[in-house]
């Protein structure tokens, strides 16, 4: 059994801790929600007063935040004497699992380096599902035998743990990943919809998609036409599932990291462009799509 800090107890980190609860560690729990932390106790978290309370004495400790902003405020803020980072044991390893900007996480990174602190950048892919059924992707920045000393933690929470490099390698691939898969998503809404609109049944036209060279996972396995696939957010209202406004994050942070690398990413821009389209001019009946599920772009070409 190991004494675990979780921090950050959201739609992903509520069910990341929750595995590691039933795997039969010990979980020390902190939210600034209280219904978020109660709902963990209530499956048998210690609840933690603070973060410096929940990251005492801790084995590992994770963060799941929503943003930069979140995570840099977490570990490194001083304003009332030590920061999160002073506090933590040498040998107890930190893993951040939100998605940020790599720059951010190296800097968070080389800050707990300085004070002789270990630290990872894990972000994940897989969403809210994922994290209920513990079959997430982790994508790991940090020095490899951390990554293996962490790994029986990792594969409770997920299937597949990758070490992409040093630190920020983990959100340089998680944005890379991200901005593939908004690219498709658009590309797929966007044959379907050309294909509808000269006849063919979306049914019968994705069949034929996918099994030639246009398949891909946007395609095959989340199909954004409603009632072409069961079980997928297209087919519920585009409700659940990854929604918009956390696709628009993380393209923002793939066209930062273009920008800081001096990259052109014109793809990516285009779908970012895209999305801020279709979560302005609303989804049916809606005011803004921001809370819809990703796969929703498809009404953006249907209306
Ligand atoms: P969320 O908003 O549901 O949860 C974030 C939690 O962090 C909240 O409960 C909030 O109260 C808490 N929090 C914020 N600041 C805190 C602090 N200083 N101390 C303690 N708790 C604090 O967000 P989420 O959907 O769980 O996403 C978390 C991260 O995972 C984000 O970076 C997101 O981009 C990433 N992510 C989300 C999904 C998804 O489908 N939701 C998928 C992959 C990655």
């Amino acid at each position: 059994m190991t004494r675990v800090a979780f921090i950050g107890l959201g739609n992903m980190g509520g069910p990341m801790a929750l595995n590691l609860l039933r795997a039969g560690h010990q979980v020390h729990a902190f939210d600034l929600s209280e219904q978020a932390l109660a709902r963990l106790t209530a499956e048998g978290a210690k609840a933690a007063a603070t973060a410096a309370a929940a990251v005492e004495g801790a084995e590992v400790i994770f963060s799941m935040l929503p943003a930069g902003r979140h995570v840099e405020q977490l570990y490194l803020d001083d304003s009332e004497g030590d920061c999160l980072l002073d506090l933590i044991d040498a040998s107890t390893p930190v893993v951040d699992c939100s998605t940020i900007a790599a720059e951010t996480a190296r800097k968070v990174a080389s800050a707990a380096a300085a004070r002789g602190r270990r630290m990872l950048d894990a972000p994940v892919s897989g969403g809210v599902g994922g994290a209920e059924a513990g079959t997430l992707t982790f994508m790991i920045g940090g020095d490899a035998e951390l990554v293996e000393q962490v790994r029986p933690l990792f594969e409770i929470m997920g299937r597949n743990v990758f070490h992409a490099g040093p630190a920020g390698a983990g959100q340089v691939a998680k944005m890379c990943n991200n901005m593939l898969l908004a690219i498709q998503m658009a590309g797929t809404a966007e044959a379907l919809q050309l294909g509808v609109a000269n006849g063919l049944d979306p049914a019968v036209l994705s069949n034929i998609m996918q099994q030639s060279s246009g398949g891909n996972w946007t395609l095959n396995v989340y199909n954004p036409w409603p009632g072409v696939m069961e079980g997928v957010p297209a087919s519920r209202g585009y409700q659940g599932g990854f929604q918009v406004d956390l696709m628009l994050k993380d393209l923002a942070l793939a066209l930062e990291g273009a920008a800081a690398s001096s990259q052109t990413t014109p793809m990516g821009s285009l779908a970012r462009s895209l999305y801020a389209l279709h979560k302005k001019t609303g989804a049916e009946g809606a005011a803004d799509a921001g809370s819809l599920d990703f796969s929703s772009i498809q009404q953006l070409y249907s209306r």
